[in-house]
């Protein structure tokens, strides 16, 4: 029985595990600015000190080092759980340790939300998609996913956490937000993660070839990191009937090509068009089909790629600058 609950002043205990990556850091100080206490759980596997070192000084933000794969015993109100890298290159690089986190990393914070009766929202992904067959995705589709390529680790793994969360609901009657998150960036991405957005940028900045994998004709579509913690924590707001998936993106899609070239326009950059081989299972193009956060939510993100690339350069340029 949780006996920790909402202060009169509508303070919340809330744990955001994760909380020290790209997300969830400005989840961790979105939540702090609502006037919650903040409890971030993060083994610092792609998060860092610097992303919540401006935080430490709040007296309602706490750290713990912490592996969620294994039992975490706390009290609070509402779970957030981001952990879990997120960049190609870094969840495959321990993919054991990556499905271990989405799914062992699942069952402890369901466990938790179970015993304590909290809310709990999962960072689930498009990557449940797979290579889509269907476009835009809506969150009818069943995906078209390899179980046993390189980034089964990452897809299948989240996908078995989705299974968890809608059993747990079913079964045990927790409370559960499952939020599918398309491409998201903005500042406090990791500058060697080896994501695109954080990739051209560093690579136009310090006018390095840009490496564009394949021809650049696949599509992604990406959101501003600002527009998505507004929807998760509006999600997290909702009546309980709504558990997702929810779709939660930017439906804007263009080209990598495209993407390229708007980086290199905005940076005044003349750095050259590299052309490598793509990577297996790398999705042809991805959008989301985000009719049902506008409908459950009256969300619309409001960020155009221009406005938000423009934001993460200045921040790219200040940290190439710093370290
Ligand atoms: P990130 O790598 O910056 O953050 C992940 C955080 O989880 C890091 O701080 C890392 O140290 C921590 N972590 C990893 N394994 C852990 C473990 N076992 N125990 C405790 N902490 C652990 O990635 P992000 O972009 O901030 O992504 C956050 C979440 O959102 C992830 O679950 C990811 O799958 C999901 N997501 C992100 C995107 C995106 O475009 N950024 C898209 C879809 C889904
Ligand atoms: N768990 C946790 N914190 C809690 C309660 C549970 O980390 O406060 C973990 C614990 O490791 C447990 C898992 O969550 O194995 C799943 O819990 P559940 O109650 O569903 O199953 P069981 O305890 O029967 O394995
Ligand atoms: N990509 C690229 N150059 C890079 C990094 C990525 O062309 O330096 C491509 C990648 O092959 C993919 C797209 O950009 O088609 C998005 O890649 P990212 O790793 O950011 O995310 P995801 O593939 O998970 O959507």
């Amino acid at each position: 029985m949780n006996v920790i609950r909402k202060n009169i002043m509508g303070r919340k205990r809330i744990l955001v595990t994760g909380g020290a990556g790209f997300i969830g850091s400005h989840l961790c100080e979105r939540l702090l600015n609502d006037g919650h206490e903040v409890l971030c759980v993060d083994n610092f596997f792609t998060g860092s000190r610097e992303n919540i070192v401006h935080l430490l000084k709040n007296p309602y933000f706490e750290v713990i080092r912490h592996d969620i794969t294994f039992p975490l015993y706390v009290e609070v109100d509402e779970i957030y759980n981001l952990a879990c890298p997120a960049s190609p290159v870094h969840y495959q690089h321990d993919p054991v340790q990556t499905t271990k986190t989405s799914v062992h990393g699942a069952i402890n914070m369901l466990g938790l939300a179970k015993r304590i009766g909290a809310k709990i929202f999962q960072a689930s992904t498009s990557e449940v998609y797979g290579d889509p067959e269907i476009h835009p995705q809506p969150e009818s589709y069943w995906g078209n996913v390899n179980p046993i390529g390189r980034r089964s680790c990452y897809d299948e793994g989240k996908r078995c956490a989705e299974t968890l969360f809608f059993d747990y609901h079913r079964q045990h009657g927790v409370k559960i937000k499952v939020a599918r998150i398309f491409n998201t960036y903005g500042p406090r991405m990791h500058p060697d993660d080896g994501r695109v957005v954080s990739n051209f940028i560093v690579q136009a900045i310090l006018s390095r070839p840009i490496t564009i994998y394949g021809d650049g004709s696949q599509t992604r579509a990406f959101c501003y990191v600002e527009d998505l913690v507004d929807v998760i924590v509006q999600f997290m707001a909702s009546e309980d009937s709504i558990t997702g998936p929810l779709n939660i993106g930017n439906p804007a899609e263009l080209t990598i090509l495209d993407l390229a070239k708007k980086i290199l326009e905005i940076t005044g950059s003349e750095s050259e068009l590299l052309f490598r081989p793509l990577p297996s299972d790398d999705p042809r193009r991805r959008r989301p089909d985000i009719s049902r956060a506008r409908k459950l939510l009256g969300w619309e993100p409001t960020t155009s790629l221009e406005k938000g690339l423009e934001k993460t350069i200045q921040y790219f340029q200040k940290y190439l600058k710093a370290n």
